[in-house]
């Protein structure tokens, strides 16, 4: 039966695998520690990237405090594997979700929340009050800092802050402002001001509702694409990038090489049917996801690929014929990395050739 195994070669993997070089990893999480701790900032990943807790665990003994997690049914699963220091940073949102987040709560009582509205505030202090728990959940104001997909506008925040204090099992502890809009903002300069502008937006926020008694501790933002100049913005105590641990072409050509390509989808050269410039490849829709543009080969300079339905791709050389044989593999770097890993069961993490770890996508498909 096939199983790798931790020891075997890469080149013993069938594929598609999705494959992690840890060397270029652990790179990555070292450059993201040393860019943001000397900040003072805490750095709780986003964890919609990797989808595993082992992962979690990794980025915490490098310095991280926590995790963010986008799902509730994300949270269910990281939680139990011993991380339950975390931010569900969408809302929460319907009988079925309220009663899942009570439950996680009375079991894992560091769970916080977002709100942006009074209704779901209110759904979720009456949910705790008929459970019996006696804490309040700690429960941050998501602010609508330019992104425009959830958040309140910031006029409306002191109402809302007002709101949830008449909410005994709400304890307000702070404030999200996700700058989504800006991650692939191409141009440093570009991108850092609008960043600015928007922390602005969000430090101004906060401070108001300092002004007016609320206890404000924590200013929570960031993604791969802004998280150094959040981090640099006084007032943030808190950043939430994901995916810079592996990263993908799109952010590569926003926000350039700082850090690197540490995930690959391993494929195999399977067919040269049709035309003598290309090669179709084993990796097509399912491996690889094309919200963001197609994937690239690495290291094969002026060869494009393209998806070819569901399981096949083509590799296409710009010029003359192509040489590259049946049978050879090529590492394919995904153009969007959160959904690409959610088409993946299992990470085979390696160093110099050899498999050292792997890690089950724990959370894959958790979308509730
Ligand atoms: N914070 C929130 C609320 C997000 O939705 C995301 C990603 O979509 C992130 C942080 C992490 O961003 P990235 O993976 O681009 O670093
Ligand atoms: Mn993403």
């Amino acid at each position: 039966m096939y199983s790798p195994k931790v020891g075997d070669r890469l080149e013993s993997l069938d594929t598609p695998s999705m494959v992690v070089d840890l060397d270029i990893m652990e790179e990555n999480i070292r450059k993201l520690m040393n860019l943001l701790k000397p900040h003072g900032v805490n750095i709780r990943p986003h964890l919609k990237t990797t989808k595993s807790p082992i992962l979690a665990k990794k980025l915490i003994a490098a310095g991280a405090k926590g995790g963010c997690v986008a799902k509730l049914s994300e949270a269910e699963v990281i939680a139990a594997e011993g991380v339950d220091d975390l931010l569900i940073t969408c809302e929460i949102i319907g009988p079925a979700k309220v009663a899942r987040l009570v439950e996680l709560f009375r079991k894992y009582p560091k769970i916080r929340t977002v709100v942006d509205s009074e209704v779901g505030g209110t759904a979720i202090n009456e949910a705790l009050a008929a459970s019996g728990i006696e804490e309040p959940i700690q429960t941050l104001i998501d602010l609508d800092v330019g992104l425009e997909r959830t958040g309140i506008a910031p006029e409306s925040a002191l109402a809302l802050a007002q709101h949830i204090s008449t909410l005994k099992h709400l304890k307000l502890i702070g404030v999200q402002g996700y700058e989504g809009h800006l991650q692939h903002v191409h141009g440093r300069e570009e991108r850092e001001k609008e960043c600015r502008a928007s922390m602005a937006i969000l430090t101004g926020t906060a401070n108001m509702l300092r002004e007016k008694g609320f206890n404000i501790q924590v200013v929570t933002t960031g993604g791969t694409g802004t998280a150094e100049f959040c981090a640099t913005t006084p007032g943030i105590t808190e950043v939430q990038p994901g995916s810079f641990i592996f990263m993908d072409s799109d952010y590569r050509n926003a926000v350039g090489t700082f850090f690197s390509h540490s995930l690959t989808i391993l494929s195999t050269a399977i067919s040269k049917s049709g035309s003598e410039r290309r090669v179709t490849i084993d990796a097509g829709l399912k491996s690889l996801t094309t919200d963001s543009g197609f994937a690239e080969p690495l290291d094969m300079p002026g060869v494009t690929y393209e998806p070819m339905g569901d399981e096949h791709g083509w590799l296409s050389w710009e010029e003359g014929g192509t040489d590259l044989p049946i049978g050879a593999r090529v590492h394919m770097i995904p153009s969007h990395i959160d959904p690409t890993v959610n088409l993946h069961d299992f990470y085979y993490a390696y160093r110099k050739g050899v498999i050292e770890e792997i890690w089950p996508v724990a959370t894959r498909g958790k979308v509730q």
